[in-house]
């Protein structure tokens, strides 16, 4: 049987195998279905499995997190950390607190997480977790709480040699303080290394708070450089207002970009003059208020109460929100709107269908990730900092950073290249991570 033909099967194992969990489906469709070519060219990745074993997580851990709400009532959730390779590092990706987490979502960005953090070039494996715990209108005090039974469940299943979450979707500096406290409380360990996303105050790295969204301006760039196009002057959406969205946001308009709009889950808004990042920032991150008070800072910007960003026209847009989140007739508004450039800050925010019709627009697109792989590749330099005691400056941190998404942005299209699929940038980072993650596992033998 050819490589090529045994995708298929692989695919339909993962299904019956996974039942339900059909985010983890799409993320495992949309890799394997781009590896084809790799297996035909490389016999010996078919002859030792190693897409079905990719496929299957290493270890898979589900746990009872009760906490007592600010009345005293007991309340639980269930806790979820999935480690799906380590061939590369130890298990590596953040922790997403949110009420639609469950373990297929889990496993989605586990399995989205491996390539990612390959495409690095950096020695971290592939890994999530989580909760479906709603930190949405909880205190300070239920926040900590909580966290802290979240960590005593899970710090023996942690540290820096093994398994280092950080923040995604509801965790932040505040959660990774309390999550970081109750390590080092439980385990009498000051062990910087176990979790990322710290505050640079006690360990935590510069610029890994702004990464994400300066990395997947950075790559957005240089999809754009390839086509002597730029960012100077181009009008830009940026769906969310989140931890990504906001530092993409500063880096669109250092880069002298125009933001229009934003948003959040209760609606859009939008300022042609520019979003004012300042007012912003102390509504979302000061605040933590719904998007809609900035209305009241700007008094001729807008507020749509459950509006579409992707009506809005724009040269670039950046989903930065969550998965799922731009479909086919969104895609289709976006390109007959002028859009030359999508580069996705969150993980698989686009549908199968918009991202094909972005591809067969011919507009760049710059899939989640390589485009958002600068969160996790610094957090991969405060593991280093981290190891040996010391602490880089922003201007320093900031190069690296924008080297390795210049270096994952070239591995990705001279990838694509090669296997004939010029300007695929699906392609070349599916095949390019696939191909580290590949080279280790036949080295360590079947494990
Ligand atoms: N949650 C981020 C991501 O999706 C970062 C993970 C990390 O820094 O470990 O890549």
């Amino acid at each position: 049987m050819r490589g090529s033909d045994r995708i298929e099967q692989i695919y339909g194992d993962v299904v019956r195998r996974n039942p339900g969990e059909i985010e983890f489906h799409q993320a495992v469709k949309e890799v394997v279905e781009t590896l084809g070519p790799v297996l035909d060219k490389h016999p010996e990745y078919v002859e030792h499995k190693l897409i079905e074993r990719i496929c299957e997580p290493e270890r898979q851990l589900i746990f009872r997190v009760p906490w007592q709400d600010d009345r005293g009532e007991v309340q639980i959730a269930r806790g979820f950390r999935v480690g799906f390779s380590s061939v590369l590092g130890p298990y590596k990706g953040g922790l997403r607190f949110h009420p639609s987490v469950y373990l297929g979502i889990i496993k989605f960005l586990g399995f989205e997480q491996i390539f990612k953090n390959a495409l690095t070039g950096l020695p971290i494996g592939g890994a999530k977790g989580g909760s479906d715990f709603d930190p949405k209108g909880k205190s300070d005090g239920e926040i900590m709480r909580f966290c802290q039974s979240f960590m005593t469940s899970l710090y023996s299943h942690l540290g820096e040699y093994t398994d280092v979450p950080a923040g995604d979707i509801g965790v932040g500096g505040r959660e990774i303080g309390y999550l970081f406290g109750q390590y080092k409380r439980i385990t009498n360990r000051y062990e910087s290394g176990v979790l990322t996303g710290k505050s640079p105050e006690w360990g935590g790295a510069l610029v890994r708070r702004e990464a994400t969204g300066y990395g997947t301006v950075f790559f957005t760039e240089e999809m754009l450089k390839v086509r002597d196009q730029g960012i100077e002057g181009r009008t830009c959406v940026v769906s969310g207002s989140g931890n990504v969205a906001l530092y993409a946001i500063e880096k669109l308009q250092q880069l002298g970009a125009k933001v229009v709009a934003c948003s959040d889950s209760s609606g859009v808004i939008i300022d042609e003059r520019g979003v004012d990042l300042d007012v912003l920032k102390e509504v979302k991150m000061v605040h933590r208020q719904r998007i809609s008070s900035y209305v009241d800072h700007h008094g001729d910007s807008k507020f749509i109460a459950n509006g579409n960003i992707w009506d809005i026209p724009c040269h670039i847009a950046l989903p930065c929100a969550t998965q799922n989140e731009l479909g086919e007739e969104d895609a289709r508004r976006l390109v007959a709107n002028g859009c030359i450039a999508v580069a996705e800050g969150a993980n698989m925010p686009t549908t199968p269908q918009g991202v094909r019709v972005f591809q067969e627009a011919g507009i760049a697109y710059g899939p989640g990730k390589a485009a958002n792989a600068g969160g996790v590749a610094t957090s991969a330099l405060e593991m280093q900092q981290n190891a040996s005691r010391d602490a880089w400056t922003f201007e320093h941190t900031e190069r690296r950073l924008r080297e390795i998404m210049q270096n994952i942005h070239q591995n990705c299209f001279e990838t694509a290249e090669e296997f004939g699929s010029a300007g695929n940038y699906v392609i070349g980072a599916n095949i390019v991570g696939f191909r580290r993650v590949a080279q280790a596992m036949l080295a360590f033998g079947v494990i």
